[in-house]
């Protein structure tokens, strides 16, 4: 057994007032795991409260006790509250406190005890226990090893692992990238104890409504222009977007991922101009890291393969920067 095993077991080893947190802008995996290990502390007795800084996408809904969860941009009290009140925190899938905005300052300051469990790079030493692993597929991954190394496989039931294996959709693509041996042991022991992958697959990747595949189309043959020279894909969306579409938080997920299924592109691009930050979203495939690409020029990081950003400029000048910087890490294409 781990020494950080040895240190979790014995912090839990009698009911504890526990708050979890996760970052902003909750995807699936922040979402999954966030529930998932909530509802395992749950079944130690535990009395245990999620809280998310921004709301999470509607759609996400269908999540297991994500409901419940406290938005900390609805009701800053009752997150301030827990934080200050619990003998526990846990911190779900982020690797710095500028992730998680105001909530940051409370975690800081608070005498909890914390516990870090993500597989984001470069974390930083805000936590007395941590759990990261930059090679694991995603934080659901994370929480189902730290539970199985406590001994207590046993405790997870076919609801929570329902949520753990929403992260490991999400972060992995449907197991299309990030993956080693190890995810598809998770995989196998979630779908064992009763998953329903198959139900979880639909309720994820069809639940989309018109307005969001309108806002792809839109973004296809509009928003997008291809750096053939240096296979780099650029997609953006205006402020006049956002109201034309009526954008909302967690709709655009996901689109920036369609620039890489263009033969030859190595870079995708997403800018997206919000009322008073641009933000953009990275993705590369192959060796080249994105994560250098969004922390020296963005303002941001994350992982090699998809990282992301913001920044207090013009969408022009966005969209400049990165037609100038991609030349530096990307090699020109013979053709
Ligand atoms: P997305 O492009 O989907 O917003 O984010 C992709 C990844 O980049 C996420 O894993 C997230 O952790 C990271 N990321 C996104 N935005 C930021 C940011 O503003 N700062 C940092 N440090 N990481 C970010
Ligand atoms: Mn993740």
């Amino acid at each position: 057994m781990t020494e950080e095993i040895q240190q979790l077991k014995q912090l839990l080893s009698f009911p504890k007032e526990i708050t979890i947190v996760t970052h902003r802008n909750p995807d699936g995996d922040a979402i999954g795991s966030s529930m998932g290990l909530a509802g395992y502390l749950q079944k130690l007795h535990h009395n245990v409260k999620v809280i998310f800084p921004s709301e999470y996408p509607a759609g996400y809904g269908f999540v297991q006790g994500v409901q419940r969860a406290i938005v900390f941009d609805l009701d800053q009290n009752a997150a301030r509250q827990a934080i200050e009140k619990c003998d526990v925190i846990f911190c779900l899938d982020f690797n710095g406190l500028d992730r998680v905005d105001k909530l940051g300052e409370s975690i800081q300051f608070s005498k909890a005890k914390k516990v870090l469990i993500d597989h984001h790079l470069d974390p930083e030493p805000f936590t007395d226990i941590e759990f990261s692993d930059t090679a694991a597929s995603s934080t659901c991954e994370l929480v189902f090893k730290v539970i199985d190394e406590m001994g207590d496989r046993a405790k997870i039931d076919a609801a929570t692992g329902e949520c753990l294996f929403t992260g490991l959709i999400t972060d992995t693509g449907s197991f299309r990238y990030g993956t080693r041996p190890y995810t598809y042991e998770v995989a196998a022991a979630l779908k064992e104890i009763g998953v329903d992958d198959y139900r979880l697959a639909d309720k994820i990747f069809n639940s989309q409504k018109v307005k969001h595949l309108r806002l792809l189309g839109h973004c296809l043959a509009n928003r997008m222009e291809i750096m053939d020279d240096y296979g780099v894909g650029i997609m953006w969306l205006t402020r006049k977007d956002y109201t034309d579409f009526d954008i909302q938080r967690g709709d655009t997920e996901g689109i920036v991922n369609y620039m890489l299924m263009i033969e030859n592109i190595k870079v995708a691009a997403f800018i997206l101009e919000q009322p008073s930050i641009i933000k953009i979203s990275l993705r590369s495939k192959g060796d080249i890291s994105v994560q250098e690409i969004a922390q020296k020029y963005f303002n941001g990081g994350g992982h090699k393969n998809a990282s992301g950003g913001g920044v207090y400029a013009s969408l022009k000048d966005i969209k400049d920067k990165v037609r100038k910087v991609m030349p530096e890490y990307l090699p020109k294409l013979n053709k």
